[in-house]
């Protein structure tokens, strides 16, 4: 009894070492986090294409894996984030997974319908000009119910002010049939064009994100990811 305890305890910690010395030489160099002199060797193309490999890794379920305490003590006097991430709440959408991103990689702003208003373009501009990410991706999605309600001109409560920040867009989408959240293919038209409209809002209401763009230290993109299928869709 005594040695089966011993060679019990023994095993479980020859398993857990294993596990940590697994981990520490799997680590890979991704699970560095980003220093302002890394996130500014990222150009704003990079970045882009570092999110899209992202996306590839969490639809193939190949993701990166790293000690996410070990990312919290380093970030913990600074961060160095290369892209901002304007989202929906809608809980199959976090930008950190769905982009497989980590602490300190990516901002993340989310609120119901992926738009963007002084508070959110204000967030930005802080992301970027501030604190030099080099990427802005809109990422609307399918299955949106702000887009859905703003497509039925759901009335209740502060809903109703929100969904206003929506109705450009369904008024500026088209697709066959009937214009309710019936028409799946409506749906899906008015999320893009809403992504579409709050990128291109963006430097259209701030000089700051418009300089940054013009002078190549910014890229700014609208993107769509499939509920049904976790892939994102560059517009
Ligand atoms: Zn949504």
């Amino acid at each position: 009894m005594h040695s089966r305890r011993w060679f019990c305890s023994c095993v479980a910690t020859t398993i857990a070492a294993g596990f940590a010395a697994t981990r520490a030489v799997a680590e890979p160099a991704a699970c560095t986090v980003l220093t302002r002199a890394t996130q500014s060797a990222v150009d704003p193309d990079a970045a882009i294409a570092r999110l899209k490999e992202g996306n590839a890794r969490f639809v193939s379920g190949e993701m990166i894996h790293c000690d996410l305490r070990a990312q919290v003590r380093a970030t913990a006097t600074s961060q160095a984030p290369f892209a901002a991430v304007v989202g929906c709440i809608d809980s199959r959408v976090p930008p950190e997974f769905v982009f497989d991103q980590r602490i300190g990689d990516i901002f993340s702003a989310r609120v119901a319908g992926n738009f963007v208003n002084t508070d959110i373009i204000g967030s930005l501009e802080f992301a970027t000009y501030v604190t030099g990410a080099r990427a802005i991706v809109v990422l609307g999605h399918s299955e949106c119910g702000a887009i859905k309600g703003a497509i039925d001109d759901v009335r209740v409560g502060n809903l109703t002010a929100m969904l206003a920040n929506i109705r450009p867009a369904v008024a500026a989408s088209k697709a066959a049939g009937e214009r309710t959240s019936k028409n799946a293919a409506f749906v899906q038209a008015v999320a893009e064009s809403n992504a579409v409209m709050a990128a291109a809002m963006l430097t259209e209401k701030s000089q700051i994100l418009k300089d940054l763009v013009a002078n190549k230290k910014l890229r700014i993109a609208a993107a769509m990811h499939d509920v049904a299928t976790g892939k994102i869709h560059f517009l």
